[in-house]
């Protein structure tokens, strides 16, 4: 019974949807802010954050000795850093496409290449605290940030956390899989997507590969695509 029941549950599902954090949900980078306001002396004095990040995406670095240096280079506190976070506002239309994904029973997750403490925290700040999310892990450490890779060794290395594999592995055959990002970790994400929603570096890159995609400003614009599309397209 309870097989058939699955087997009934999955049948109707048709569409999934796997969406980007930073600068997607939120509408500024969360990840660049914090970097960015915790830079030690240091490494605000030799630039760290910007040569890291112009490393990262030369392919120079990967998200994994990028993310360890930047953590290496800040001072915060935890309060320090969670009053940082109250200034993160989301993008237009979360609240609206969280009750849609509800109501039209379509899975949502958060993939994400930054970290789970700041993505837990928002959430939970907006009432959201169930969705579930994949990122690597953030920990306060003698003053600094520090990072582990949880799903590394998922992946090819480039990336801490292998957002494609992660929609292989949680979608099932025969579904539509939509995709929404803004940002240069998303490009390996939207290999296996049906529809793709981009903004920013990440609509630049669809461009400069002829990859279709629909252009997002606000959340809004998803919820109207999952509203009026047709599920069994
Ligand atoms: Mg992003």
């Amino acid at each position: 019974m309870l097989s058939s029941d699955k087997k009934t549950r999955n049948k109707l599902i048709k569409t999934r949807l796997f969406i980007d954090f930073d600068g997607t949900i939120t509408d500024c980078d969360v990840g660049d802010g914090i970097f960015t306001r915790f830079m030690s002396p240091e490494a605000a004095e030799s630039d760290l954050h910007n040569r890291l990040i112009a490393d990262w995406k030369a392919g120079i670095l990967s998200s994994e000795q990028c993310l360890k240096q930047e953590c290496k280079g800040t001072i915060v506190n935890r309060a320090q850093f969670d009053e940082e976070l109250e200034r993160y506002e989301l993008t237009p239309g979360f609240k609206r496409l969280v009750e849609c994904c509800h109501e039209k029973d379509i899975p949502m997750m958060i993939l994400s290449d930054g970290f789970d403490y700041y993505i837990s925290y928002i959430l939970e700040k907006h009432g959201a605290a169930d969705i579930p999310f994949r990122s690597n892990h953030m920990l306060f450490n003698n003053g600094s940030l520090d990072v582990e890779f949880p799903w590394l060794e998922k992946g090819c290395g480039r990336c801490g956390n292998c957002k494609r594999w992660h929609i292989e592995t949680e979608s099932k055959t025969g579904e539509r899989i939509i995709y929404a990002g803004d940002g240069y970790s998303d490009r390996f994400a939207i290999h296996d997507a049906d529809v793709v929603f981009a903004r920013r570096d990440l609509a630049e890159y669809c461009i400069s590969q002829g990859r279709e995609f629909i252009p997002y400003e606000d959340l809004h614009a998803i919820t109207d695509y999952l509203e009026t599309s047709d599920e069994s397209s």
